[in-house]
């Protein structure tokens, strides 16, 4: 089981014991599906905005289970969409304010962490984009650009020429880059494990090995019981599909990962990252990387295939091919690598929504919230979610709750066989543009054509 095999897993110390079930029917006032950040930041600032709520989290697994106990550590600012994307849709007043929350909200993770004495080895380095062909250094400049044009000063993303990028990172045919400093390293299952400890601690009821199988209005029905709420809180991410109701609301996709021995001191000199930056390319299918607070590399990336009918199993979360690639791809950008053993391979399912683009609402007639659709980028995203969940439903009215992702509504996908077609060709398109641009340095038009097609 992939959860078992992952790096953090191994690394993040205490028990993975599970919790008691659901013991039977139960009232609430807010019933949580999933006890991954979502579900757990939701329940953290809703007891710190009113303790006297009876908050309760059903989990199927454990907490952590999910992408949270399993992602790349990046607790980054990065937020789908993009400030291009949200000012098209929504303005650019609204791409300023959505910059401004997510740069807090990497803050927050770390002041959250500091203050509940939870060590998540956080390392607020910023984020390294190194452009290693032409076509990725036009990028680096386009992203500096637009970032400019639409939020001016506000990220603080800059350009680098390629003795700035080297002396950051000393990877393999670099041609410049760009770095911006609103990003930490974390461990990510730490934080998750913590969390969930923390909130229980405050009363909020958390059952383990407990499966909802459906919302309905004010209540949320288990394989053990109904829980009955006021409001329910859909915090299930790319697991959502397996709700009755919720097939076409986003689709899982598989995000693999794999980590090193640690590196020595001479390894690391060698290659920088003296700050823990974490690091990318910026090829199209997204790879992301960090060295991890015991000087290992973990690094991930895109590429597993999409199961059809929106399916998830544990045996996803493994594939050769992709991970064989993985160790290519790091060997290739630090040779010094080939040198080290890969001691952990796993993976996980993340969530994209349609039109690739994050939200978080309230129904109160339904008595439904959501969060979720972070695509790849939901570390410190979650924690916006889950603040802007307690204020939506504790009846605040905030700069938060009138951010531009609150209350989106993205359509469905496609019914199959459409979606596995869709979403498997847009994936072997984005190879094949990645492989033509480190041949030619040309830019591939026709990958960013469809990716505008499919809504990216
Ligand atoms: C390999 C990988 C690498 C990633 N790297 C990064 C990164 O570096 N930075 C970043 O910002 N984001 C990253 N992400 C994305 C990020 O991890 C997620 O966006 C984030 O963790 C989502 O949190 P969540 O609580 O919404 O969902 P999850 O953590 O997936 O939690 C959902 C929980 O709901 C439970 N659940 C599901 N269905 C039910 C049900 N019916 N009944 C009861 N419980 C249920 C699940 O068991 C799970 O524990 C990565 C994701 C993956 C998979």
């Amino acid at each position: 089981m992939s959860f078992e095999d992952s790096l953090w897993y191994h690394t993040a110390g205490g028990s993975f014991a599970p919790r008691p079930p659901l013991p039977g029917h139960l009232d609430v006032d807010v019933a949580i599906i999933g006890a991954g950040y979502t579900g757990l930041w939701t329940a953290y600032y809703l007891h710190g905005i009113d303790p006297s709520l009876r908050i309760a989290i059903v989990e199927r697994e454990i907490a952590g289970f999910g992408a949270s106990g399993r992602n790349g550590g990046w607790c980054s600012a990065l937020f789908p969409p993009s400030s291009k994307g949200i000012a098209r849709r929504h303005g650019p007043e609204a791409a300023v304010a959505m910059r401004h929350a997510m740069h807090e909200a990497v803050v927050e993770v770390g002041r959250v962490a500091d203050v509940e004495g939870i060590d998540i080895h956080y390392a607020r380095g910023g984020t390294i984009s190194l452009a290693r062909n032409e076509a990725q250094l036009a990028r680096a400049r386009e992203e500096v650009e637009d970032e400019r044009r639409l939020t001016g000063p506000v990220e603080e993303l800059e350009l680098l020429s390629k003795e700035e990028a080297e002396g950051l990172a000393r990877a393999t045919r670099v041609l410049g880059g760009n770095y911006t400093p609103h990003c930490a390293a974390i461990h990510p299952l730490r934080l998750v494990r913590e969390l969930a400890s923390c909130v229980e601690a405050r009363g909020v009821s958390i059952f383990e090995r407990t499966a909802a199988s459906e919302i309905q209005p004010g209540a949320l029905v288990t394989e053990h019981g109904t829980v009955h709420a006021e409001i329910v809180v859909r915090a299930t991410e790319g697991y959502t599909p397996s709700l009755r109701g919720q097939r076409r609301r986003v689709i899982p996709l598989y995000s693999l990962m794999i980590a090193t021995e640690p590196l020595s001191a001479a390894a690391w000199d060698e290659i920088g990252l003296r700050r823990r930056e974490t690091f990318a390319d910026l090829r199209h299918l997204r790879i992301y990387g960090q060295r991890t607070a015991d000087d290992r590399f973990a690094f991930g990336g895109r590429g597993a295939p999409y199961h059809f009918a929106s399916r998830t199993r544990p045996s996803f979360d493994r594939d050769r091919r992709v991970h064989s690639a993985l160790r290519e791809v790091l060997v290739d950008l630090f040779p010094v690598v080939a040198d080290y053993k890969v001691t952990h391979e796993w993976g996980g399912a993340l969530a994209i929504p349609r039109d690739w683009h994050a939200s978080v609402g309230l129904d109160r007639r339904r008595g439904l919230a959501w969060a979720g659709g972070y695509v790849g980028d939901g570390v410190a995203t979650t924690n916006l979610a889950g603040r802007t969940l307690a204020q939506l439903i504790t009846s605040q009215v905030s700069e938060l709750t009138r951010l531009p992702w609150v209350g989106h509504r993205s359509r469905s996908w496609e019914p199959e066989p459409l979606r596995w077609l869709g979403v498997n060709g847009g994936r072997l398109l984005m190879t094949s543009a990645d492989r033509t641009e480190d041949r030619t340095g040309k830019p591939a038009k026709r990958a960013k054509a469809f990716a505008r097609f499919i809504g990216y």
